[in-house]
């Protein structure tokens, strides 16, 4: 530990006194159309989204490896720019599943006042086509979405990102033009740029890995930039456990080694006098966009950097993290194809061998690791603020912390029994719609079947009266599943859970799913009109039902 100390702050000084030196050496030898706005102003000013669009355009026009696409237009009608970067180049997903090269998502900028994502994309991408960095394509196949918010990221702001310290002193804002913010759009898919990206990304060119570029909101921890997987919940544990136990450590190892900035997970420090310090990561919910690609079994990331380092600094963290991660995949291309193409496979194994026996999770809560972990941290001191208030500030000083609690992963709260299918009636046509939006295949029922099947019976029906997240009431409900024997209408929906997307299936549509269909409002409407929230009523059906068994050879005449 201590020579580690030792080599951080080292290399961390002679990494500042060349980091001029080194983005200057960059501009020899590469088309002068490639170089960012970011990098024009030394980094005084990020990138509009004129911009990122001739970016995007001139890549494609020099580069012999870019291939470059408009996949969708926002609200206040900006293109939203996607660049896929391939040796051979490819220009359709037919053509990239052909290779049987992994494809990797690179998305930057959701919230539009983070901004070195987006910067740091652009400077990769043009080192890939014209720089050292074309080993990158040998195995894989990248897409680059460089400015995933264009209508926030020209509403130029001094106060949209308060812990960045002004630097860059002009940033865009977190929301989308229609209001969402678009990383809790996971589920509910509303915004026109996350309906762009399930449609012409995700169900398209189906990637293996999802990198989410971001900035934290400063707890004064010690690293330049913190990770985090796609969270466990009812989602494959192979892919999961590829990523936190193999691919993230080696980034982090690779990043230090190569440049000396440290890198962790992702967490909030808390320290109270008197307790032991905890390290606590966010949330399990797929609305977070990472989260929910663990739940199509695929991996992601989570990259957030540190909001106090200086604009340029943030953006030096994320290129090598982006590098080291690319470097990996790469290296590992053949086990990433194929361990993904495994998780789904197992899936429908799990299903057809046990479906209707086994349970996950539809809640979770956050434990924490075994072992405590030493955490880098910064000093800090009191001060008093000119409003006379006691404050705390750094001191400039990196410290070690033994000893600390990290809160690094979820476990179930409430289970659920999965079923070999889900059954609808016909009237709920807006949720077939929204499933098959996530690519879910939905069947419709083509006899009069009569099923034994489980059905949760409401006993309490709760609605926020807030909105939030777009118009959203949160709805919660308790009960219980009772076996009962219902007959299924000719054209009802039913949901076939031998299917690679089976966990999001069972995550949308569980009636206690933290983050389900229900509780975003989705059977809002048929609920209420048959009494849910009306006291007098103690017990509703809800109207997805499951059968644990296969359907065939129950038709009734
Ligand atoms: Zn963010």
């Amino acid at each position: 530990m201590k020579n580690n100390r030792y080599f951080l702050l080292v290399t961390g000084i002679l990494m500042i006194l060349n980091f001029s030196q080194h983005i200057a050496g960059q501009w020899q030898g590469m088309p002068q159309e490639l170089f960012t706005r970011a990098e024009k102003t030394w980094f005084k000013e990020t990138s509009m989204n004129k911009d990122v669009k001739t970016f995007c355009e001139k890549v494609a026009e020099l580069s012999r490896y870019a291939h470059t696409e408009v996949f969708g237009r926002t609200k206040e009608g900006n293109d939203l720019f996607m660049v896929v970067l391939a040796n051979p180049k490819v220009a359709s997903p037919a053509e990239a599943a052909a290779t049987g090269k992994p494809v990797i998502y690179i998305q930057a900028n959701i919230h539009a006042g983070e901004v070195e994502g987006k910067e740091a994309s652009m400077q990769l991408m043009r080192e890939i086509c014209f720089g050292p960095k074309t080993p990158l394509i040998d195995n894989q196949i990248l897409i680059f979405c460089p400015n995933f918010n264009p209508d926030g990221n020209d509403k130029l702001s001094t106060t949209s990102r308060p812990s960045q310290d002004g630097s860059p002193a002009l940033t865009g804002v977190r929301a989308s033009g229609e209001g969402y913010d678009l990383n809790r759009e996971g589920i509910k898919a509303e915004a026109v740029e996350t309906k762009a990206f399930l449609k012409n990304i995700i169900l398209k060119w189906d990637p293996a890995l999802l990198i989410d570029l971001h900035t934290d909101n400063g707890s004064w921890h010690g690293y330049a930039l913190n990770y985090a997987p796609a969270y466990l919940t009812a989602g494959s544990s192979v892919v999961y456990n590829f990523v936190i136990d193999s691919l993230l450590p080696a980034v982090r190892t690779s990043v230090l080694e190569r440049s000396g900035i440290p890198v962790f997970s992702f967490g909030y420090m808390s320290q109270r006098p008197g307790d032991q310090t905890t390290f606590s990561t966010y949330s399990h919910l797929p609305r977070y966009i990472v989260n929910y690609m663990g739940l199509r079994n695929r991996m992601a990331i989570l990259s957030e950097t540190f909001s106090h380092d200086r604009f340029e600094k943030r953006v030096l963290s994320n290129y090598l993290f982006l590098v080291s991660v690319l470097e990996y995949t790469n290296l590992n291309h053949g086990k990433i194809a194929e361990m993904v193409k495994k998780a789904d496979e197992e899936t429908i194994r799990l299903i057809r061998e046990q479906g209707g026996k086994i349970s996950k999770g539809v809640t979770y809560k956050i434990t924490s690791a075994p072992d405590p972990i030493p955490l880098l941290t910064r000093e800090t001191e009191e001060y008093t603020d000119e409003n006379g208030r006691t404050r705390r500030r750094p001191t400039g000083r990196l410290l070690w912390i033994d000893d600390v609690k990290h809160y690094n992963h979820f476990v179930p709260v409430t289970e659920a029994v999965v079923p070999w299918a889900y059954l609808f009636p016909a009237e709920l046509e807006s949720v077939a719609a929204k499933l098959k939006e996530h690519g879910i295949e939905v069947k419709v029922t083509d006899k009069r079947y009569s099923v034994t099947a489980e059905q949760f019976m409401i006993s309490k029906y709760t609605r926020d009266s807030r909105a939030a997240y777009g118009g959203h009431y949160a709805v919660k409900v308790e009960g219980h599943y009772v076996s009962k024997k219902i007959i299924v209408d000719i054209g009802s929906f039913y949901v076939d859970m031998r299917q690679p997307l089976a966990w999001l299936a069972f995550y949308m549509l569980e009636p206690e799913s933290d983050d389900g269909f229900l509780f975003w409002n989705y059977f809002d409407e048929y609920l209420i009109a048959r009494g849910a929230g009306n006291s007098s009523i103690s017990s509703l059906p809800y109207p997805v039902i499951k059968v644990l068994k296969p359907l065939k050879g129950k038709e009734k005449t």
